[in-house]
């Protein structure tokens, strides 16, 4: 029997299953979502879609698990309730650090990015901007956020962050362009609102949200103040159009088969189009106050890098996971270079999960009544590592298992009555582990370890590698640095040495 839900303000669950997760977008007909050329009604019964829908509702199931309900559930001063913990304001370090760890172990569950964070990092972004801005004697935005955090909550809604704008040429700031909406802008102001015209590229998880939070992508300057925008729109909200991006084996979802066609779960990505949309005042936390967008780039970046932490580390286990038990079909687990390998897998691995950790527990509030942050060193630490490491994990794991993780045969193949015997016999290793156990996990380690979420996402989300290194020029102490090298080789005498031990300047939002 389904479950039908009405939300009104009087409503009062504030954790939902997974299956009211599903049932929630399934009736949320009229989205404008594309895939390969086609509107797509039903997201969640769409071959395509389906394995996206499956990841995010691993989010919701997390709340309702053994293993995770302690992990996936947080208490929220803000509603007084207990919330899932994707939709939660981080109250102190020991909340940064069961973001990653529960990242880390739905990353087992799903074997791809369950595209869930982006949404939840632009909400403890926004706290924290319109929590500076109301310290500063503007508390409009500050309340405008409150209730709207109160109403994602209570929903328990699933959101999609869309920062990252399709930027035009690359060279020009937004009101340079000669498209003018290179980036999302206002291009109405109205008594009861603003009309947003633009686009949001490489958007995780897009299609299957109830709501999209829109945050600037860069600093801005005066000249750009109609770019400087932020506002939350449901995904139904006319004006707006959804094009889903193709990835790797994707088509292999429609073969109908329960080996080759990625049988667990997938994540996409996509393209978020606001063609004349009209968002009320209520949902606008950001206009036209540019000074703001260089602090909300770089704490919700930072939020995001941390995160990579533990989601990649967990694709990670998987990854090793699969390859120790294909090097075991072969007998080849005990062999000295196997297991070099695999300790190197393990080093690479553990040193993404230590950065997130360090960059959470070494987190600090930046408003007086919390607004807890991670540390922003730390945490681009974090995403530098996630941006090397996995290729180099994947690459072991591809050395380790052999060329038959690019040209094994197909489970069709393995299920074709004239020919499964010979398969079987030919497939097989040890004899205590089947062909077809063989052929599983070498199709888990090829849809995880050449995957867009494990590789190409480890580059480009939350920011290219580029942009670590200008945080790192900009966070690290160089002055600081070259005293203690003066005073070690005794060039200088006399050094005041500082508190922290670490040679770090405050970043821009620190210092607000
Ligand atoms: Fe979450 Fe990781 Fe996916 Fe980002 S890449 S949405 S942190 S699972």
């Amino acid at each position: 029997m389904k479950i039908r839900f009405k939300l009104t303000s009087q409503t009062r669950f504030m954790l939902r299953t997974g299956e009211q997760y599903v049932e929630g977008i399934r009736e949320r007909r009229h989205a404008k979502i594309y895939v390969m050329g086609k509107r797509v009604t039903d997201v969640t019964t769409n071959l395509f879609l389906k394995p996206s829908v499956l990841a995010f509702k691993a989010t919701f199931d997390a709340a309702f698990q053994e293993d995770t309900r302690d992990l996936a559930r947080a208490f929220s001063p803000f509603i007084n309730e207990e919330v899932n913990r994707f939709v939660h304001i981080h109250q102190g370090p020991q909340d940064l650090v069961a973001k990653v760890k529960l990242l880390r172990r739905l990353s087992h569950k799903t074997g791809t990015c369950f595209q869930r964070c982006v949404g939840w990092d632009a909400l403890n972004t926004l706290y924290i901007v319109t929590g500076k801005m109301a310290e500063r004697g503007d508390g409009v935005y500050r309340e405008r956020f409150l209730k709207y955090l109160e109403h994602v909550q209570r929903r328990d809604l699933a959101l999609a962050g869309a920062m990252t704008d399709v930027k035009g040429v690359r060279t020009l700031r937004p009101s340079e362009q000669p498209n003018p909406d290179a980036y999302v802008r206002v291009v109405e102001e109205r008594g009861d609102g603003i009309v947003v015209s633009g686009a949001k590229a490489n958007i995780t998880g897009i299609a299957a949200v109830d709501e999209v939070v829109v945050l600037p992508t860069r600093a801005m300057t005066e000249q750009d103040a109609a770019y400087a925008v932020s506002f939350a729109v449901p995904l139904d909200t006319p004006g707006v159009v959804v094009v889903v991006g193709r990835q790797i084996n994707d088509a292999r979802r429609m073969e109908g088969g329960d080996i080759d066609g990625v049988p667990y779960m997938a994540h996409h990505e996509g393209l978020i189009i606001f063609n004349n949309v009209f968002v009320p005042w209520d949902r606008v936390f950001l206009y036209k106050d540019w000074r703001w967008t260089g602090p909300l780039v770089e704490i919700f970046a930072s939020f995001h890098r941390q995160g990579y932490g533990g989601c990649k580390s967990g694709l990670g286990d998987v990854i090793i996971g699969a390859a120790y038990e294909l090097a075991r079909a072969i007998g080849v687990d005990n062999k000295p270079n196997v297991a070099d390998k695999l300790a190197e897998m393990v080093f690479l691995n553990e040193s993404m999960y230590s950065a997130g950790l360090a960059a959470s527990w070494e987190g600090s509030k930046l408003l007086k009544e919390g607004g807890w942050w991670v540390n922003p060193m730390y945490a681009n630490v974090t995403k530098h590592l996630v941006a090397r490491f996995p290729y180099e994990i994947s690459k072991l794991a591809h050395d380790i298992a052999g060329g038959i993780v690019g040209t094994a045969p197909s489970e069709f193949d393995l299920k074709n009555e004239e020919i499964k015997n010979l398969l079987e016999k030919y497939l097989q290793g040890v004899p205590e582990i089947p062909a077809e156990e063989r052929l599983r996990l070498v199709r888990l380690l090829e849809n995880v370890s050449v995957s867009v979420g494990f590789l190409i996402e480890s580059v480009h989300g939350a920011g290219s590698p580029a942009a670590q290194k200008i945080m790192f020029n900009r966070l690290y102490d160089y002055e600081k640095a070259g005293e203690i090298a003066k005073a070690l080789s005794r060039v200088k005498v006399t050094v005041k040495w500082p508190k922290a031990p670490e040679p770090r300047r405050p970043s821009e939002s620190e210092k607000l």
